[in-house]
């Protein structure tokens, strides 16, 4: 089966990997993917519960013990990440791997009914939350032997499409910090990168296109290939990459 195949084809043994929105949608089936090959993983949400169904289905997969942190990316300051840098090399010693999945869809509106609370919090947690969060994160990412960060990138941040305001704004600005940290890490033990999954069944493409098939889409497991390359040592010299999972 082509989902094991890739598992045993990319390891991520010795890993720690952060996964943000790792409790539903394509960061959970990340999370479970990373925590099937080996590594052992962040759980970074806003919803316990469901942090929690992923840790008890890697604990019950017998993956190594995962690690909770609770956390809505729109409230949280520079110090919370901080604190969870601090924790991580206390815990783990370093951070091999980040990947920035969480973010929010927003209101699709026409541009002249943005609202301005809907702009301020998409900004917020899929631009400044990341910006903060990465910064904050660079002891430990620096303290592994190779790091690779991902970014969640989409076909909007690439080129603009009427009625996506926000949401397509803020995945510019994330193709943008993917190029700028690029060329500032070029060399050095660190890799920085994005993904554009591609329409993939979740609950945000749902919110997105109410009306369409759902089974005509890919799910977030025929995506994992691309993910699990980006997080393992096979991408070591991949660097300043937007890259489709489909
Ligand atoms: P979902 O909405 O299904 O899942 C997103 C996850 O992020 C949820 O677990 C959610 O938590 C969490 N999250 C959202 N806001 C916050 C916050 N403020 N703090 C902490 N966690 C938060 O999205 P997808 O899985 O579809 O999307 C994952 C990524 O892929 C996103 O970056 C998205 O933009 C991108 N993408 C998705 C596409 C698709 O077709 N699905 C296409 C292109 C890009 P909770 O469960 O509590 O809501």
């Amino acid at each position: 089966e082509m989902h094991n195949n890739n598992v045993e084809k990319y390891d991520l043994q010795e890993k720690v990997i952060l996964v943000t929105g790792a409790g539903d949608g394509i960061g959970k089936e990340a999370a479970l993917t990373f925590a099937k090959a080996g590594a052992t993983v962040i759980l970074l949400g806003r919803t316990v519960s469901k942090l929690e169904s992923v840790y008890d289905a890697i604990v019950a997969a017998g993956g190594a013990e995962p690690a909770i942190v609770p956390l809505d990316m729109k409230g949280a300051t520079y110090s919370h990440y901080e604190g969870m840098c601090a924790t991580i090399i206390e815990q783990f010693g370093r951070l091999d791997g980040l990947l920035h999945n969480a973010s929010l869809l927003g209101v699709l509106s026409p541009f002249e009914h943005i609202d301005h609370g809907n702009w301020h919090d998409l900004m917020q947690v899929n631009v400044t939350a990341q910006f903060l969060m990465t910064q904050a994160l660079m002891p430990a990412l620096k303290k592994a032997k190779h790091a690779s960060i991902v970014f969640t990138s989409s076909g909007v941040g690439r080129k603009g499409r009427a009625f996506w305001g926000p949401y397509a704004v803020s995945k510019f600005a994330t193709e943008g910090l993917v190029q700028v940290m690029a060329d500032e890490y070029e060399g050095s033990s660190i890799r920085i990168n994005a993904i554009n999954p591609g329409a993939t069944r979740t609950a945000m493409r749902a919110r997105a296109y109410p009306a369409e098939d759902r089974n005509k889409l890919k799910t977030p497991e025929d995506l994992m290939p691309t993910y699990l390359y980006l997080m393992s040592d096979a991408s070591l010299d991949v660097n300043g990459q937007s890259l489709n999972a489909q």
